[in-house]
């Protein structure tokens, strides 16, 4: 494209963007050509940001929790799973989860971000009872658990409706779910990915009746793989045409491949451009959802403060234990003090301001670190 035309382009797309009208599919796949000058793009994405987030960048104190690694199925991007019988499959036992919950509440986490495999043996009542165990003993944690994906394979145990096991995990506890499992949406690349697993029309059906009963979730995309830009639009723009019909999504999280030791490792990680270019173009295309994390942990340092000027206003959280993204060859730390995640945010110019879950600011205890209570929405306090 010669320099006056994309100009010109450029211009179209800054007037819809300063006149909050909703960017198409040409839009963003224009936004992805490689010779559109990336800054650009930060730029437009940036305006967005500060318009629906100020200059606020938001964290959260939380810890992971992968009850097992033994799955059911064999994503080929997935390094974390395990066969059945394999020395490296593990199951947690009652008296570790509990650990883990008593070690959250201990160093004041908010969060518990619950994820794992599809075991071949453990029924539906075993993933139940580890979230109203961990309910009924550590009250205060938010339980955000289970991706769609798991949902779908719980639906398919229990022979009940999707309404039926959200409602089910509820009761027990579950305070709202996670946005994995998505992956990339469009047939051409879902079915040479995950061809087994929950599929496109699955994962957003569970999204929209998790909102329906009121429960609010997260959403991704797993990006730098086998796809190409039309498919991220793609994927981007049914999110966004999900989110208009309900509401629910709270946040969307870009997610980085990392090919080591999954079944794509002849592929090279995406570079920090392509990161910081898919975070802006989702800032971009997703205008009707508030939130936009740059996931340190698969992201790098580095790359995730930059982000917080690519459209992201969020960074996730201090994390403990995390073992997705590790097994698969990430390099960043398992953990970040809470001064040090404050820090990283705030050498960026942005104020860093601790939310919880859903997104009410966090109120601690200045003589115990670890009491704290959950105040006003994040969003009503800009808006
Ligand atoms: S991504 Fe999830 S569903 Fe797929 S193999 Fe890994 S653990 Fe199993």
């Amino acid at each position: 494209m010669i320099q006056t035309e994309q100009n010109a382009r450029l211009r179209e797309i800054r007037d819809k963007v300063e006149a909050r009208e909703r960017l198409s599919m040409d839009d963003g796949l224009f936004l992805y050509d490689p010779q559109v000058p990336l800054q650009e793009v930060g730029i437009l994405a940036n305006y967005v940001r500060e318009q629906k987030n100020g200059n606020v960048g938001y964290y959260n104190i939380n810890t992971h929790l992968n009850p097992t690694n033994v799955c059911v199925y064999r994503c080929r991007f997935c390094a974390f799973r395990s066969d059945l019988r394999d020395p490296k499959g593990y199951a947690m036992s009652d008296e570790q989860i509990l650990a883990r919950g008593q070690e959250a509440t201990d160093n004041g986490c908010t969060e518990m971000h619950i994820v794992g495999g599809l075991h071949h043996q453990r029924p539906y009542d075993w993933y139940r009872n580890l979230i109203s165990q961990l309910h009924e003993n550590y009250p205060q944690i938010h339980l955000k658990a289970w991706t769609a994906v798991e949902i779908n394979w719980f639906e398919f145990q229990t022979k009940n409706s999707v309404r039926w096991v959200l409602e089910d995990m509820r009761e027990a506890g579950l305070g709202s779910m996670p946005g994995g499992g998505a992956e990339i949406f469009h047939p051409e690349i879902r079915d040479q990915l995950c061809e087994h697993k929950a599929n496109t029309h699955a994962w957003l059906d569970i999204h929209q009746t998790a909102h329906e009963i009121g429960l609010r979730t997260n959403c991704t995309m797993l990006y730098g793989h086998l796809e190409k830009a039309y498919h991220r639009i793609d994927h981007l723009m049914r999110l966004r045409e999900l989110q208009d019909r309900t509401g629910g999504f709270q946040v969307f999280i870009p997610l980085a491949f990392h090919p080591e030791n999954t079944k794509l490792d002849d592929l090279k990680k995406p570079s920090a451009l392509m990161d910081l270019r898919t975070m802006a173009v989702s800032r971009l295309m997703l205008d009707n959802i508030q939130h936009i994390k740059a996931y340190w942990i698969m992201l790098g340092i580095g790359t995730a403060q930059t982000a917080l000027h690519y459209g992201a206003d969020d960074i996730d959280g201090t994390v403990r234990h995390e073992l997705i993204y590790h097994d698969a060859g990430a390099t960043t730390p398992e953990h970040l003090t809470v001064d040090q995640i404050r820090q990283l945010i705030a050498e960026t110019g942005r104020e860093p301001i601790e939310r919880d879950t859903t997104y009410h600011r966090v109120h601690r205890d200045p003589d115990n670190f670890a009491k704290w209570e959950s105040g006003e929405s994040v969003d009503a306090v800009l808006n």
